[in-house]
C-alpha cells in the first residue's frame, strides 16, 4: 500500500500536521492552495514533493509514483511500513540505547524548524540539513528495510491501527499530575495538551520507578494545568482510548524524550 502522509514539510520552514492544511482549506480553499500546493514535501527527507488527495471521504498527502525517486536515497519512505509482527519483534528484543537515539533523531528531524546556518544566519535550503534520516528503519522478517510505525499525535487520526506500538511525536503543552496519598506518589500522569487549544490529547502514566530515571527532564514541568509549558515530545508506546482522551503507559524511561520549545 502507498504511504499516506498525515503531516507535511512546508518549504524552508518545518513539518505541520495535515489539519493545518485542511483547516485553512475549509475556510478558504483558494488561499490554502496558493499558500501550500507545490511547496509541501516529504516530512522526513524534505525532498519528494507531496500531492494532495482531496476526496470526499479521505483526505491525505501522497508522493505520486513518478516522484518516488525524488525521496532522498536514505529516506525511510522508500521502504514499506513494518508489519505488526515485525514491530512487535523489534520492541521485544529492544536495545534501549538504540531506541533512545532513534527518538532523539525523530524529535530533531520531525519537529524542529529548518536549522539556521550559524555562520551567516541564512536558512539552509530544503534538503541541505544533514541530519540522520534512517532513525525509523529496521530489518523486516526477510531482511529488507522497513520503517517503524510512527505518528504525529497532533494529526487527527490517532485511532488508526491503535493496537500497534508506535513512535508518537509532536509539539504540545505539558503539565504533570502526581497521584498518591499524602507523601507517597504512586503514579505520575504526564498530561499532553494541544499547544493552542490546551485540549488534552493524551495522558502518559509513569510509575515512580520509571520516573526516577527521568526526574531531571521532568522536573521543570508544572503541576498546574494553567501553567503548562510548551515542549517537543517523542515517545513510543501503545495508545488506548479513554473516556476523555488517549492514554499510554510508559514502560521504560528510554522510550521517551522531551525538550522545552
Ligand atoms: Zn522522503
Amino acid at each position: 500500500m502507498k504511504n499516506k502522509f498525515d503531516e507535511f514539510y512546508f518549504e524552508n520552514d518545518t513539518n505541520y500536521p495535515a489539519n493545518v492544511y485542511w483547516d485553512l482549506y475549509d475556510k478558504n480553499h483558494m488561499e490554502a492552495i496558493k499558500k501550500y500546493d507545490g511547496r509541501m514535501f516529504c516530512p522526513l527527507c524534505k525532498l519528494a514533493p507531496l500531492t494532495v488527495a482531496k476526496g470526499n471521504q479521505r483526505r491525505y498527502f501522497k508522493v505520486i509514483e513518478s516522484d518516488m525517486e525524488k525521496h532522498d536515497i536514505e529516506c525511510s519512505y522508500r521502504h514499506k511500513k513494518a508489519t505488526k509482527k515485525e514491530t512487535r519483534n523489534f520492541y521485544k528484543d529492544l536495545d534501549a540505547t538504540d531506541i533512545r537515539n532513534r527518538l532523539v533523531s525523530c524529535l530533531n528531524e520531525m519537529l524542529k524548524s529548518a536549522q539556521k546556518d550559524t555562520n551567516n544566519g541564512n536558512l539552509l535550503m530544503r534538503g541541505e540539513k544533514h541530519g540522520k534520516k534512517i532513525f525509523l528503519d529496521i530489518k523486516g522478517a526477510s531482511g529488507e528495510n522497513k520503517y517503524l510505525p510512527h505518528k504525529n499525535f497532533n494529526s487527527k487520526n490517532l485511532e488508526e491501527d491503535m493496537d500497534i506500538q508506535k513512535i508518537y511525536y509532536g509539539k504540545c503543552a505539558l503539565y504533570i499530575y502526581k497521584y498518591g496519598p499524602k507523601d507517597e506518589i504512586i503514579m505520575y500522569y504526564l498530561k499532553v495538551l494541544d499547544e493552542n487549544s490546551k485540549k488534552q490529547i493524551c495522558e502518559i502514566s509513569i510509575s515512580p520507578n520509571v520516573y526516577n530515571y527521568l526526574s531531571v527532564e521532568l522536573a521543570d514541568i508544572p503541576e498546574d494545568r494553567n501553567k503548562s509549558l510548551n515542549y517537543y515530545l517523542c515517545f513510543s508506546g501503545i495508545l488506548e482510548k479513554d473516556k476523555y482522551s488517549y492514554k499510554c503507559k510508559l514502560k521504560d524511561s528510554r522510550l521517551m524524550v522531551l525538550e522545552k520549545e
